[in-house]
């Protein structure tokens, strides 16, 4: 048997009109025995049509999906949807209040907990109510990201390598749409596996897209106004808002994460002085950078290279370094690589999911 939820809500999902409410997630406390967390949501609904899922805020200190979707929520008018809109702006709200990417109620990363847990901990609840409530009324999912405090990021949109070549032409279609400057395929091996909120959504045959827009825990205002700009000409694709007019995308580069040696990482602790930005193109073998030692004053700076060639996606925004870090992570064009598919896992993309 599955175990039902105990998030509840008095949003009726199947209401025609606007329902500005919240979810309520129970969680007693010292100085609040019966008390819930409240995570907000809008739900727009005009007669049968398709449903989008928009959520952002699955990490507290991405910035740009929030704003996005609190701009969508507002601006949206029930009359000009056909079908059905539900906009989480902050998703797991216990880290959006404290700008952190990890939950304060239980140190968990939302986006590592996926399918999540009935009757686990705030966040792990989060991830059961979206896989088993809210994705199965869905017909495509986004769920916006930016790099977070430790990463800074290309303004990109991301998919699984879908189910099968169907589901696969439909989600690179999602990514021309969407118009983000860089769309990559990743299926999660560097870091997220199948704990992602998109892996939810592919586990229930529910196209899904992600997007980078910025990074640093700071506010990329190019990196919102191109959420908002996407998202609208998604629901325009989907039928939702047939009669909008939308900005045309912008072209987009197909690139890949080709293996771990896209990815630097530091060795050592210290402070971290990159010399590559953003956008830059690599070969194998560049020095990317150095690890200042800073206890040892006599000692010789880490040198790191890169251990392939590609392009800047990712690059780590705080100075200060330890053993394990992500530095950097390079992309290459998708004709470069081998192709993504569903059946061959030596053959996907691999990237760090941030
Ligand atoms: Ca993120």
């Amino acid at each position: 048997m599955t175990l039902q939820t105990r998030i509840w809500t008095p949003v009726d999902f199947e209401a025609d009109g606007r329902q500005s409410d919240c979810l309520r997630l129970p969680y007693s406390t010292d100085l609040s025995a019966y008390g819930w967390v409240p995570i907000p949501l809008v739900c727009l609904k005009n007669g049968p049509g398709p449903t989008a899922l928009f959520f952002a805020g699955t990490h507290g200190d991405e910035y740009e999906g929030q704003v996005a979707l609190l701009n969508l929520s507002r601006s949206l008018d029930c009359a000009d949807i056909r079908g059905r809109v539900i906009i989480v702006p902050a998703l797991n709200y216990p880290a959006v209040i404290a700008g952190r990417r990890v939950s304060p109620l239980d140190e968990v990363n939302l986006n590592r907990t996926f399918p999540g847990n009935a009757l686990g901990t705030p966040s792990q609840m989060i991830a059961h109510y979206v896989s088993e409530v809210l994705i199965p009324m869905a017909d495509f999912v986004v769920d916006l990201h930016s790099g977070g405090r430790s990463l800074h990021y290309v303004q990109s949109s991301l998919v699984r390598p879908g189910r099968d070549e169907r589901q696969q032409r439909a989600l690179l279609r999602m990514m021309e749409i969407f118009g983000a400057p860089i769309s990559f395929v990743s299926n999660g091996a560097g870091g997220g596996g199948m704990t992602t909120l998109a892996a939810a959504a592919e586990e229930r045959n529910i196209l899904a897209l992600t997007t980078e827009l910025g990074g640093g825990a700071t506010f990329s205002s190019a990196g919102a106004v191109l959420a908002e700009r996407g998202l609208r000409r998604l629901l325009k694709h989907f039928g939702i808002t047939p009669q909008a007019d939308v900005e045309p995308a912008q072209p987009t580069r197909m690139m890949m994460v080709k293996g771990r040696d896209a990815f630097v990482y530091a060795q050592s602790r210290g402070i971290f002085e990159p010399f590559y930005e953003l956008g830059d193109q690599v070969r194998a073998g560049d020095r990317a950078g150095v690890i200042h030692p800073v206890e040892w004053p006599h000692g010789e700076p880490q040198m790191l290279s890169f251990a392939s060639s590609g392009f800047v996606a990712c690059r780590r925004a705080p100075s200060l370094t330890e053993p394990g870090d992500c530095l950097f992570k390079l992309m290459v064009p998708l004709e470069e690589g081998p192709r993504p598919s569903m059946n061959d896992d030596r053959s996907r993309g691999t990237a760090i999911r941030a």
